[in-house]
């Protein structure tokens, strides 16, 4: 496999700067993590970390601009000038040894170390414990570099297997979060957990229990993010801990649903989220997909005609996923959206059926920047049910009424003068010529929108008071039909996109 022997890497100017401010002062500097683990991959790493026998109190001394990242005593090493997100901080963390977590959330005490052995024996996988030793630059920003791997991390990387540094059910009871991370990364690089690890998560997976929720739900956006979230969460359940992210999830395992639907409610939800990633969507429309139907389990009863009925599932629902986010502990914002798609994914869509003001209301309900992302759920809901056409012609004359209803209709009201403005300016009282000068006007504008000002609007406004009563009728009519026609031809280009009549 490409990574074995690889001896040549394409390494960002600003961590060689890092590691060569590092080593001029005296101390050792290797790239670690992974950052490593995706240079040989041939992935692009999300953050680069390196690894020192230096104390933070060293590090801060020797970098112009820096700060505490966190209690294992790394720094961070800023560079404001790089353009690239990923590079903006280099964390720089003194070798370490294991840290006791008495109350699995904080080390007890953080001991630094001056070997690199002792820092690689306390990562978590093999994969993530080869250290980088860069040597001279070839070209440009190709390095020369020396990799140490003590623990076989290169074999696994070529076998795509994740496997501890050392005893796994020792590894877990240290820090438990690492069974999530297992899991986390197989899925994002599409690799397996080893067999003894696997053991070990499924015996340890109870001391989960005491983790902090923030990293649980950390953990869990990246797995929903990743390319293949079913897969993840698949993989969750069956290590068994798939329930400390939620139960709520694994209750639909088995709940058959009505005639319909092909699948029980826990691979209906399933499919629906692989869609949602399937179609690169964020994380709020793929946790919607998840918990769509998480009240399912709850509110089935045995219905004659269906054979099963879910009713009011969008409503437990919605209250359901709060609470689940909630404790969670993800953020507001991200909450309110998610539990407004869920509680109003049932919308009805037969459009022989509805009109514009039933669409009008949904709006109002779900909100006009969730809108789409409802029409987007509502697909991943159908592509989850078993249904191959994503955007049938219900749905596209649906998304079309949609637009048409959120569509600013074209109006005298978006003229910068109003009916009350033109009598002041005219001393006249009110009465149709007040009308037919605002649509006088409106026919002016939307010949050359650069004539909608206060100004000379006011000014054309006088000239028009002088017309008579006939003239202006006349003016005004065919400012009318001018809205009919642009209204007609908006509306009929929006329904041309959606091909739908
Ligand atoms: P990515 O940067 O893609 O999230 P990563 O493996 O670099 O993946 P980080 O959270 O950045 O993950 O951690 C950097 C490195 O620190 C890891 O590669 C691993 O060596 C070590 N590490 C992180 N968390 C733990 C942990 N809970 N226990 C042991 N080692 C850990
Ligand atoms: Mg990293």
């Amino acid at each position: 496999m490409k990574s074995e022997n690889k001896d040549t890497f394409a390494l960002p100017q600003e961590v060689v700067r890092a590691a060569e401010i590092l080593k001029t002062a005296g101390y050792e500097a290797y790239l670690i993590g992974g950052c490593v683990r995706d240079l040989l991959l041939d992935r692009k790493p999300k953050d680069w970390d390196i690894t020192t026998n230096a104390k933070p109190e060293e590090i801060i001394a020797i970098f112009p601009k820096t700060f505490y990242e966190n209690e294992f005593g790394t720094v961070g090493v800023v560079n404001e000038e790089s353009a690239d997100e990923s590079l903006k901080v280099i964390e720089i963390t003194p070798y370490r040894l294991e840290s006791g977590y008495e109350d699995f959330r904080h080390p007890n005490v953080v001991t630094f170390s001056t070997k690199l052995d002792d820092d690689l024996a306390r990562r978590d996988f093999t994969i993530n414990a080869v250290a980088l030793e860069i040597k001279e630059r070839k070209n440009t920003n190709l390095y020369k570099g020396h990799l140490i791997d003590n623990y076989e991390g290169q074999k696994d990387l070529a076998d795509r297997l994740i496997r501890t540094v050392g005893n796994p059910l020792q590894k877990f009871s240290e820090d438990a979060l690492r069974m999530l991370r297992a899991v986390r990364i197989a899925t994002e690089l599409n690799f397996i957990i080893e067999e003894n690890t696997i053991s070990a998560i499924k015996e340890g997976s109870g001391l989960l229990d005491k983790i902090a929720k923030e990293r649980i739900r950390d953990e869990f956006v990246r797995i929903l993010l990743s390319e293949n979230p079913a897969n993840g969460l698949i993989l969750s359940h069956n290590l068994g801990i798939l329930k400390y992210i939620s139960h709520e999830i694994e209750n639909g395992i088995g709940i058959e649903q009505n005639l319909a639907h092909s699948y029980d409610v826990w691979e209906h939800s399933l499919r629906s989220l692989q869609h949602a990633a399937d179609k690169g969507w964020t994380l709020e429309l793929r946790l919607a997909a998840i918990f769509h139907d998480v009240a399912k389990p709850k509110t089935r009863k045995f219905s004659p005609e269906t054979k099963w009925s879910f009713y009011g599932h969008e409503v437990v629902g919605a209250r359901m996923t709060e609470k689940v986010l909630k404790n969670l502990k993800f953020p507001q914002k991200t909450i309110d959206k998610v539990v407004k798609l869920v509680r109003w994914h049932m919308f009805f869509s037969d459009t022989e059926k509805i009109t514009l003001s039933a669409v009008r209301r949904l709006i109002a309900n779900v909100g006009k920047e969730n809108v789409w992302d409802l029409m987007n759920l509502r697909v991943a809901d159908r592509v989850g049910t078993g249904r191959p056409k994503e955007n049938p012609y219900r749905l596209r004359k649906y998304k079309s009424m949609v637009e048409e209803a959120m569509h600013d209709p074209v109006s005298v009201g978006m003229l910068k003068i109003n009916g009350n403005r033109i009598m002041q300016v005219t001393h006249e009282t009110s009465g149709p010529r007040i009308g037919h000068i605002l649509h006088a006007l409106f026919e002016e504008v939307i010949e050359n929108p650069k004539l909608n000002t206060e100004e000379y609007l006011e000014g054309r406004t006088l000239k028009l008071a002088k017309f008579s009563d006939k003239e202006l009728e006349l003016l005004g009519g065919s400012g009318k039909e001018i809205i009919g026609e642009i209204e007609r031809k908006t509306i009929k280009n929006i329904r041309d996109r959606y091909h739908v009549e």
